[in-house]
């Protein structure tokens, strides 16, 4: 036994299984809170986890009660409670941090304090219609509309185009607590993974993230174009970004690189992150083996945060057939230098994440040419 404590995480969905494939690997038990067939209580039998909501107060105490250190896969949970137990149990990263973030309009203000460069944004909670008639004047179109609270995926964000789209926004969002982001025209989004241990904050290097319709589609380690400048402002920026931030384990910064090569946060999650998926091929540690290490103080060579060899990532979503994604995994059987994880999930929604697939190769264009097929598919089976 290499490791007697015992880990909880809110969340048993995708990140909560691919955290208890690296705590296997070393006999750390992980209890998981979620419901009884989550993704991750699939990979994982023993009779520690609970069956409950993240969102629900006394679910969280029972976790709590069970484990050494509390932490999370995704950050819509009870920040309550976990302020309650938190002297009891170790929190990471901290329940201050997770509220904070949790409401994304909070974050930027946070951010901003902290002397990080966001998107400029406007508050528009009660506002309705004439608010955001108020902010297009002020921002000009298209600006972004979003959902501070109990967003992903880009289920809270709504492109408003024009005076004539309020309505429409109104509608599809009129029901949540929103603010208003100035359009960012930028060339490329870039993000990076941070680890904050106890003695610091430390970087995965900086990839470039594609996304469609909101949703994240493609990682490229290194990214496409981008020079070595860059790349080390993104990571500099990113780790200013986390050491805002009270706690330890991974976290993702999202970020917009401009077409003059400013670089603004988009946003941070405090947990491990879709564009760190390839860190488990691609990299000596995986953001998940980063995150177990750093909430239970185990050493953490920076070096084995580099890229071993260009990686790209591309997610496996619910397309326009109950089945699509499962024709995505065959088809990547093909791909010689492909690793494909499927996440046990149970129907496949049109955006929804199934799975992902990571190419690596010695050089990045070899890894291109390998994905290309694999995306034209994708693009094939979109719903
Ligand atoms: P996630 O699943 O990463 O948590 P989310 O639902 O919180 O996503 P955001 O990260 O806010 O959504 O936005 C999703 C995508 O929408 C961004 O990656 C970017 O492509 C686009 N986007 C967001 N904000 C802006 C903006 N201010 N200007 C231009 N594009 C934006
Ligand atoms: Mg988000
Ligand atoms: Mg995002």
């Amino acid at each position: 036994m290499a490791d007697s404590r015992k880990v909880g995480v809110l969340g048993g969905g995708q990140l909560g299984r691919m955290l208890i494939e690296a705590a296997n690997r070393l006999n750390i038990q992980v209890n998981v809170l979620d419901a009884a067939a989550s993704p991750a209580k699939q990979i994982s039998a023993h009779d520690g986890h609970i069956e409950g909501s993240f969102k629900d107060a006394s679910s969280v105490k029972k976790l709590a009660q069970a484990c050494d250190v509390v932490t999370v896969e995704i950050e819509h949970v009870d920040t309550h409670m976990l302020e309650e137990v938190a002297g009891e149990v170790a929190v990471e990263p901290s329940w201050k941090t997770l509220r904070t973030i949790k409401d994304k309009y909070a974050q930027k203000e946070y951010l901003k304090e902290h002397g990080v460069d966001v998107a400029e944004s406007e508050d528009l909670e009660g506002k309705g219609a004439d608010g955001l008639k108020a902010v297009g004047e002020r921002f000009g179109y298209p600006y972004m509309l979003k959902s501070k609270t109990e967003a992903y995926d880009g289920r809270g964000n709504f492109v408003v185009r024009s005076e004539a789209n309020i309505d429409a926004a109104i509608k599809a969002l009129g029901d949540r607590p929103l603010y208003a982001e100035r359009w960012a025209e930028f060339r490329m989004e870039l993000a990076v993974m941070v680890v904050k241990t106890k003695d610091g904050v430390l970087t995965f290097p900086t990839v470039e993230t594609v996304h469609e319709d909101s949703i994240c589609k493609l990682t490229y380690a290194p990214p496409r174009n981008v020079s070595k400048e860059t790349t080390q402002r993104a990571q500099d920026l990113a780790k200013k970004a986390i050491g805002a931030f009270e706690g330890k384990g991974v976290f993702g910064v999202e970020m917009f690189l401009l077409k003059d090569d400013t670089l603004l946060v988009n946003e941070i999650a405090p947990r491990p992150h879709n564009s760190g998926h390839y860190t488990i091929e691609a990299c000596p540690l995986s953001q998940y083996d980063a995150h177990l290490r750093a909430i239970l103080d185990m050493p953490i060579p920076a070096s084995a945060l580099r890229l071993r060899e260009p990686a790209i990532m591309l997610n496996i979503l619910g397309g326009k057939t109950p089945d699509s994604h499962l024709k995505v995994a065959h088809k990547a059987y093909e791909s010689p230098n492909a690793s494909i994880h499927l996440y046990g999930k149970g129907d496949a929604r049109p955006g929804r994440k199934m799975g992902h697939i990571t190419v690596t190769a010695p050089t990045l264009s070899e890894a291109e040419k390998e994905i290309q097929p694999l995306i034209d598919f994708v693009d094939d089976q979109r719903g």
